[in-house]
C-alpha cells in the first residue's frame, strides 16, 4: 500500500511526518522541523511558500499571506499581489511545499496523507481543508481532529482506555478538548477555545512594557515605526522564549532607534504577572470543556500540552494546580500532532506503529529552600526545577533569594523525586557559594540545572548582583543512588557535619541555610535512629528534635544552634 504521511495544516506553523521503522519521524523542511504557514510573491513576482516568504512579510506585506487557516471554510478570496485566491488554493500551496517535502525525504513519490484540523472546525472548514489536499495533489485518506492526533502520539495503538485533556495553546489561537479513549476509539467528548488568544498576545503584552519602560528612559515611542516595532517584536519573543527556561531574559536590540540601543531585564514573575489574565482566560476555557463534557477535573487522566505557547511554566502551574497532576510535556509541542497524524497515516497503510519515544528524565531534580508548605514555614521545602518526563538534554534555571543580612554564603543542595519534602527525595550532592556581597537580605541566586542525555547533571549557582559563580557537575546513576543510599546519606552527613564543626572551630560562624540545612540534617539522622535506642535517650531526642523545629519556626538561631551541638553529641554516642 502506497505511503500515507501526516499534516499538521497550522496557523501559524505547519509540519509534515512519516512513520519510518514504526516510529512516526518529522520530515524537515528546508532544514527545519516547522514551516511558517506563509505564501507570498517575492520582488520578481516568483511563488515563495513558507521561511522565505515569512522573511519578506515585513518589507512586503501586501504581497504576503499568514494565518490563511482562519478564513478556511470562508467564500471571500485573499488577493496576493494582482491576484485573487480561495482559501482553500493558499492551503494547497502549504501542502504542495510538504508533499514535495516528504518527497525527497523519502525518495519516493507521495499521493496520501492524513491531515489534522481544530476540534471545532465545521463541515465547510473540513471540506475546505480537504478540497486543500486534493488541489495539492493529496488523496486525503483521512481529516482527523488534532487533540486526536496528540492522544496518538502517547498512546497509538490505544491501548489504555483513558480521559485525556488537549491543551492546546498556539500562536494565534487556543482550543482545549477533552479525548476519550475507549475500547481502542477515540472520541473528542467536548471542545472550548479562543480563535484569537494565544503567544502573539503575550508578545503584545511584553512590547508595551519593553516600549512602555524604553519611553520612559529615552522618551522615544517604539510602536509607532513598523519596522521599529518589528524588530521590538522579535527581540521581545526570544526574550519570551528564554523565561520558559529562566527566571531572567535581556531584551537587546542595537540601534533600535538611532543610536540607542535596547538593553533591557525582564524577570520571569513580572513577566507572569502580565500574562495571568490571558492564562486565566485558557483555564476558564478548560473548566467550561470540562462542565461541556460532564467530568470533573478528578476523572482527567492526561494532560497533553500542544503548541508553541504551552511551554509557558505558568501555563503547567495553573493546569497543575487545576488537576493536580503534571501535564505531559515530553513530546515536542509543536510537532506532536503531525506525529500523530503520521502515525494514523501509518495505520490506514498497514504500518505497525509504536508510540512516539523520546529520551526523557523520569525524575524530577530540584534544590532545598526555606519556603511555606501546608500553611507553614519550612527550611526544607523542595522546589522542583528540571520536572520529569521533561526531554533531555535540557537547561532550566530559577532565581532564590538569601534570607539574611549580609549573608556570606549560600549552601545549594541538589535533590531528586517528587516529594515536596527534600528529606523524603534522594540527595544527590550540595556544594557552597562563598564570598557574597555585603548586601541585604533578598540577594538574588541564579540556580541553573542542566542535564545531558547521559545522565550528567550540571549546577550553576550565580549571584546575580555580582556575577560570582559556582558550577560543579554531578553524576546521576539511579542504581547507586538508591543502593545503599542511606548508608551513603550518612556518610555524607557526617562528613558535612564535621566539616561545620571545623569551621566553627576555626572561629566562622555558619550562616543560616549553613545553620538550618545542618539542623534538619542531624533531625534525620535522629528519626532514624530513635526507635532502636532506650526510652530515656528516646525521650530526649524527641524533646531536642521538637525544640530544633520550634527555634526554626521562631527563628532563633543561637537556640537552633545550641540544638544542634547538642543533637551531635548525642548522636556521637549512639550511632554505632
Ligand atoms: P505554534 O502556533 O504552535 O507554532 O506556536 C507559536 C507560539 O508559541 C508563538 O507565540 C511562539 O512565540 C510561542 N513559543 C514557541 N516556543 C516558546 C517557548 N519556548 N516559550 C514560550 N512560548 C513559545
Amino acid at each position: 500500500m502506497s505511503i500515507c504521511i501526516g499534516i499538521d495544516l497550522g496557523t501559524t506553523n505547519s509540519e509534515v511526518a512519516v512513520v519510518n521503522d514504526g516510529q512516526p519521524e518529522i520530515v524537515p523542511v528546508e532544514g527545519s522541523s516547522v514551516m511558517p504557514s506563509c505564501v507570498g510573491l517575492d520582488a520578481k513576482r516568483n511563488l515563495i511558500v513558507g521561511t522565505t516568504a515569512k522573511n519578506q512579510m515585513i518589507v512586503r506585506p501586501d504581497a504576503t499571506i499568514l494565518s490563511i487557516k482562519r478564513k478556511m471554510g470562508e467564500s471571500a478570496k485573499v488577493g496576493l499581489g494582482d491576484q485573487k485566491l480561495a482559501p482553500e488554493e493558499i492551503s494547497a500551496l502549504i501542502l504542495k511545499k510538504l508533499k514535495h517535502a516528504a518527497e525527497k525525504y523519502l525518495g519516493e513519490k507521495v499521493d496520501r496523507a492524513v491531515i489534522t484540523v481544530p476540534a471545532y472546525f465545521d463541515d465547510a472548514q473540513r471540506k475546505a481543508t480537504r478540497n486543500a489536499g486534493i488541489l495539492a495533489g493529496l488523496d486525503v485518506a483521512r481529516i482527523i481532529n488534532e487533540p486526536t492526533a496528540a492522544a496518538l502520539a502517547y498512546d497509538a495503538n490505544l491501548e489504555t482506555d483513558e480521559t485525556v485533556l488537549v491543551y492546546d495553546l498556539g500562536g494565534g489561537t487556543f482550543d482545549v478538548s477533552l479525548v476519550v479513549v475507549e475500547n481502542g476509539v477515540v472520541e473528542v467528548k467536548a471542545s472550548h477555545g479562543d480563535t484569537h488568544l494565544g503567544g502573539d498576545d503575550f508578545d503584545n503584552l511584553l512590547m508595551e512594557h519593553v516600549s512602555g519602560r524604553f519611553q520612559a528612559q529615552y522618551d522615544i515611542n517604539l510602536m509607532d515605526d513598523k519596522a521599529t516595532r518589528n524588530r521590538l517584536w522579535s527581540a521581545v519573543e526570544s526574550g519570551k522564549r528564554q523565561l520558559s527556561n529562566a527566571p531572567y531574559a535581556q531584551i537587546r536590540e542595537e540601534f533600535i532607534h538611532g543610536d540607542h540601543h535596547l538593553d533591557l531585564e525582564i524577570s520571569r514573575l513580572d513577566y507572569e504577572d502580565m500574562i495571568r489574565p490571558l492564562v486565566q482566560k485558557t483555564m476558564d476555557s478548560v473548566h467550561q470543556c470540562l462542565k461541556d463534557g460532564t467530568m470533573l477535573p478528578g476523572a482527567v487522566d492526561r494532560v497533553i500540552l500542544v503548541g508553541g505557547a504551552s511551554r509557558t511554566p505558568l501555563v503547567t502551574e495553573m493546569i497543575q494546580n487545576a488537576f493536580r497532576i503534571e501535564p505531559r510535556h515530553e513530546i515536542n509541542p509543536d510537532l506532536i500532532v503531525a506525529m500523530g497524524a503520521a502515525i494514523q497515516g501509518g495505520a490506514l497503510s498497514g504500518k505497525k506503529t509504536r508510540s512516539i519515544l523520546v529520551d526523557i528524565t523520569p525524575y524530577t531534580f530540584g534544590t532545598s529552600a526555606v519556603s511555606m508548605h501546608e500553611g507553614d514555614l519550612r527550611p526544607d521545602v523542595f522546589v522542583p526545577i528540571i520536572r520529569r518526563n521533561t526531554p533531555l538534554p535540557v537547561e532550566k534555571s530559577d532565581v532564590f533569594a538569601t534570607m539574611i543580612h549580609a549573608q556570606e554564603a549560600v549552601d545549594v543542595q541538589i535533590y531528586q523525586g517528587e516529594a515536596p519534602i527534600t528529606d523524603e527525595n534522594i540527595f544527590i550532592g550540595n556544594f557552597l557559594i562563598e564570598g557574597l556581597g555585603n548586601v541585604p537580605a533578598g540577594n538574588q541566586i541564579v540556580l541553573n540545572l542542566s542535564l545531558d542525555l547521559n545522565g550528567i547533571l550540571q549546577v550553576t549557582a550565580v549571584e546575580k548582583c555580582t556575577g560570582l559563580s559556582k558550577s560543579v557537575r554531578m553524576e546521576i546513576d539511579s542504581d547507586k543512588m538508591t543502593f545503599d543510599l542511606d548508608q551513603a546519606e550518612k556518610n555524607l552527613n557526617a562528613f558535612i557535619d564535621e566539616g561545620a564543626a571545623r569551621d566553627d572551630e576555626k572561629g566562622g560562624a555558619s550562616t543560616k541555610p549553613d545553620l538550618l540545612s545542618r539542623a534538619k540534617r542531624l533531625r534525620k539522622r535522629v528519626l532514624d535512629l530513635v526507635d532502636h535506642v532506650d526510652e530515656t535517650d528516646r525521650e530526649e531526642l524527641r524533646a531536642l528534635v521538637d525544640k530544633s523545629k520550634k527555634a526554626v519556626t521562631s527563628g532563633d538561631d543561637v537556640v537552633l544552634a545550641e540544638l544542634n551541638e547538642s543533637l551531635s553529641d548525642m548522636l556521637f554516642y549512639l550511632e554505632d
